[in-house]
């Protein structure tokens, strides 16, 4: 299961904006953007104006990275986004929205998205009462999502648990952080998807 593993904060200087890929950090003055906010690369200051296609392939770019997708995967998830029935760029979304990390993520108990998906991994949570650690398994309305029993007593688990209490949960997920488990109540929608791509540009990208 591949994933990105070289320089992060590059990704935001590269995309022009912070997407929080480092947890506490990116909130903290030690945020690399905030001190260096300009395009990596030496000649970032002779570019050109950016294409139609250059900025298309900027927002696909930036979403990907938010979601921590590789390439591959992203464009399987566009292609199932295509086949089903609904606006594309809108079930695009939902499906990098309902995988297991970002709602891990979503829920208060991993710092960043990277995060997350390493809990996972490591086997730290349960769907209906069963271990996955798949980070792209793809939850679905009346999914029980629980920190796994042997899990609870860890430091981390507690202490992200204590700080998920804290942060606000989207609208789609029902929480209950003492119990360390949560509920899946609907799919989410556009509203309640707050990154900030204009998924329209994406779609525009693929199509040609
Ligand atoms: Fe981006 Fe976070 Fe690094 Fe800041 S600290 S540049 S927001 S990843």
């Amino acid at each position: 299961m591949a994933r990105y593993t070289g320089p992060v904060c590059r990704l935001c200087r590269r995309e022009g904006g912070k997407l929080y890929l480092k947890g506490e950090r990116c909130y903290s003055t030690k945020c690399a953007f905030e001190h260096r906010p300009e395009t990596p690369g030496h000649k970032s200051r002779f570019r050109k104006k950016p294409t139609e296609y250059g900025i298309q392939l900027r927002e696909k770019q930036k979403t990907r990275r938010i979601y921590g997708v590789l390439e591959r995967q992203f464009r399987t998830y566009y292609r199932r986004a295509a086949r089903s029935r609904g606006v594309t760029g809108e079930t695009l979304l939902q499906l990098l929205e309902r995988r297991l990390d970002n709602v891990i993520y979503r829920l208060g108990w991993g710092s960043s998205r990277s995060e997350a998906r390493q809990l996972v991994r490591h086997g730290h949570f349960t769907v209906n009462g069963r271990c996955v650690n798949i980070p792209s398994f793809q939850v679905r309305p009346g999914d029980e999502i629980a920190v796994h029993p042997s899990s609870r007593d860890l430091a981390r688990m507690k202490e992200l648990a204590g700080l998920a209490g804290q942060r606000g949960v989207p609208e789609w997920l029902e929480a209950d952080h003492e119990e360390m488990k949560a509920r899946v109540s609907r799919l989410p929608s556009r509203e309640d998807i707050d990154v900030p791509v204009q998924e329209h540009l994406i779609i525009e990208l693929y199509s040609r």
